[in-house]
């Protein structure tokens, strides 16, 4: 009976041991060779009209809601911010467009749950520098930016629904320039790819997850999944021709690596991530 015991406690403290190892892990380092991808909620936007995200008419005279959200992938080589969604700042109230939206949490915050400062964030890249993915772009600016030559170009020379300050830091910041396909950590497990037309520099992220696959986070390369089973291109995409070429080529990739494509403002793709401060691996 005794020995019975003896082995119970055992059996016990084994478990007890593993619980608190399993429960440190889910903010520590990840283990070698892992690579964790992160959803953040960083803000809403609410539209009244959202007829102008299709030049062809189908959205007219529906309203919409979606989210903007931020991602965090930390790999054995470093911590990369993908778009940091909107502004703390962002002006309450609906504009003149009809749009209205907000941001009532702190990035900062959240990143802390896992464990992660902003100091700690290597590098910094965004789909693309519209408003709604820069809200909170200063918060990094000790990491290296990696930006695309054209897309910093055309935002500084006023791009439309750009706010230079909201990433104003970018200019005293240590940059990486890119004119195209960029494979962030070097080894092919984190790959930033041009399919501009949304905006003249606009991209996507891939990642090979270990268990999870391909993931491509999408940027706005789409907005609702109506964009992309009929092709729809917003009125405000900086040329139509460019966003149905890179519709083209992301399809392709996706086709070819049985990619799980994740548009990212939408809220049922929000939503079927993990729930942070869960992740994808
Ligand atoms: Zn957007």
């Amino acid at each position: 009976m005794l020995a019975w015991a003896g082995v119970v406690r055992g059996l016990f403290a084994c478990f007890v041991l593993a619980w608190v190892a399993m429960s440190a892990a889910a903010g520590a380092e990840p283990a070698s060779g892992e690579i964790r991808l992160y959803a953040l909620n960083c803000g809403h936007l609410e539209f009244r009209d959202k007829s102008f995200f299709s030049d062809t008419g189908e959205y007219d005279g529906q309203s919409a809601s979606i989210v903007a959200p931020c991602f965090v992938i930390r790999h054995p080589k470093g911590i990369l911010v993908w778009d940091t969604g909107l502004s703390p700042a962002y002006p309450k109230g609906v504009n003149a467009a009809g749009v209205s939206g907000g941001f009532e949490g702190s990035v900062a915050k959240m990143l802390a749950q896992i464990g992660i400062a902003p100091a700690d964030v290597t590098y910094l890249a965004f789909s693309h520098l519209h408003s709604d993915h820069t809200g909170n772009a200063n918060l990094f600016k000790s990491a290296t930016w990696i930006i695309n030559s054209r897309e910093l170009k055309w935002a500084l020379d006023g791009g439309l629904f750009v706010e230079e300050p909201t990433f104003s830091a970018y200019s005293k910041a240590k940059k990486i320039l890119i004119d195209g396909d960029y494979d962030v950590f070097g080894d092919g497990s984190v790959r930033i790819l041009a399919a501009p037309g949304h905006t003249p520099g606009h991209q996507v992220l891939m990642l090979k997850l270990r268990r999870a696959g391909t993931v491509i986070l999408a940027g706005d390369l789409y907005h609702f999944h109506t964009d992309r089973t009929e092709r729809l291109v917003p009125i405000f995409n900086t040329s139509r021709a460019e966003t149905l070429a890179s519709f083209d080529r992301v399809e392709r990739i996706v086709r070819n690596t049985h990619a799980r494509l994740v548009i990212q403002h939408d809220p049922g793709d929000f939503k079927a991530l993990p729930a942070f401060p869960a992740y994808l691996d």
